[in-house]
């Protein structure tokens, strides 16, 4: 795997800004090209740059608000491309692009997916670029393809963890959906939320692999979650700290319909929720947390139902003698901030 962050935006970011210093962070599997890119850096231009060692999972992870604490003025945020280029009032995306092809298990999967006709492709930021040449290749082979639009947050037929938006728009059109990379995460993201059969297309492995056992076992573990959380009387409703998803309205909202509904609430608010940090909260009997969805889609260790945004929806209509729907049947999972706070001016 060869992925490359763009240094071209970094040399020009600095060349405009002047900072004084530079605070830069990044998911686990880029920290050493941007430990790299610091060097450079600041071999090239005489600039501090600080590497920000918490947890970053996504776009919703940026730091901008530690950039003065640290005597900064420019943040670089690496490796989560989307349609947003700026966040709040110093950051900057700037993306991360994997150079490998995926012709090759394209080929390999033509005869896999003859059996259907419509296809909706979807990736995750490092293979965007490749969205063009698959779409091109399956029409070449005879598939009517699919491609979701941009947004104000995601390119086109890009998808997050939470956030399907684009192709979520293709799920009546077509009959299942490739994902381009070796992301059983994202791919059973789109699974869940668009509810049509969807095959991971890996370049590594040059393998296509179906998502339906991974995405019905989250499925029932989530509804599962819903009902044991059911007959709690004590619930914390924790506020997730990290900057594209303080959700302090919806938590205001959950906690005022458990109450309404005779739960008793504790409000919380953590940046990490990790199971080892909600085992101390022994007298609280279950948790909504309105922060990143996939902590309790996937969180398959925690003690107590711990309940994502969805998850808390159902639950309410449960407790108010509505009937549980496919909650995990949207868009959109968590409503990201990101890029949604004007810059100060200056
Ligand atoms: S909230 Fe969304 S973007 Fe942020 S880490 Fe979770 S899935 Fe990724």
């Amino acid at each position: 795997m060869t992925v490359k962050i763009d240094t071209e935006r970094v040399f020009d970011l600095i060349e405009k800004k002047h900072p004084a210093r530079i605070v830069l962070n990044a998911p686990g599997g880029l920290l050493r090209q941007t430990m790299d890119l610091m060097q450079v850096v600041e071999k090239k231009y005489g600039v501090q740059c600080v590497l920000v060692g918490d947890t970053c999972f996504g776009i919703c992870d940026t730091v901008d608000k530690e950039v003065e604490k640290l005597g900064a003025s420019l943040a670089l945020h690496i490796g989560h491309n989307a349609s947003v280029q700026e966040v709040g009032d110093y950051t900057y995306l700037v993306d991360a692009k994997d150079d490998v092809k995926f012709d090759s298990v394209v080929q390999r999967s033509i005869p896999l997916l003859s059996k259907y006709k419509r296809l909706g492709l979807a990736t995750f930021s490092q293979h965007l670029d490749e969205l063009e040449p698959v779409k091109k290749q399956l029409e070449d082979a005879g598939f009517e393809v699919y491609l979701g639009r941009k947004n104000n947050l995601l390119l086109g037929s890009q998808t997050f963890g939470c956030d399907f938006s684009t192709v979520f728009e293709n799920a009546e059109k077509v009959e299942a959906f490739c994902y381009l990379g070796q992301s059983e995460f994202h791919a059973v993201g789109v699974a869940l939320a668009t509810g049509k059969p969807t095959y991971l297309l890996d370049p590594y492995l040059e393998e296509m692999r179906d998502m339906k056992e991974e995405a019905e076992e989250r499925q029932k573990r989530a509804i599962l979650g819903v009902y044991k959380a059911l007959d709690a009387r004590v619930f914390g409703v924790i506020t997730g700290l990290k900057e594209g998803q303080m959700m302090i309205a919806r938590s205001k909202w959950i906690s005022n319909r458990l109450q309404a509904n005779g739960k008793k609430v504790i409000q919380l608010a953590m940046r990490d929720i990790t199971p080892d940090r909600l085992a101390q909260y022994i007298h609280i009997e279950a948790f909504v947390q309105t922060a990143c969805p996939r902590i309790s889609i996937d969180g398959f260790t925690f003690s107590k139902p711990v309940l994502s945004i969805p998850q808390a929806d159902a639950l309410v209509g449960l407790l108010e003698g509505r009937e549980m729907k496919d909650f995990l049947h949207r868009p959109k999972w968590i409503e990201l901030t990101v890029g949604q706070i004007p810059r100060r001016a200056g």
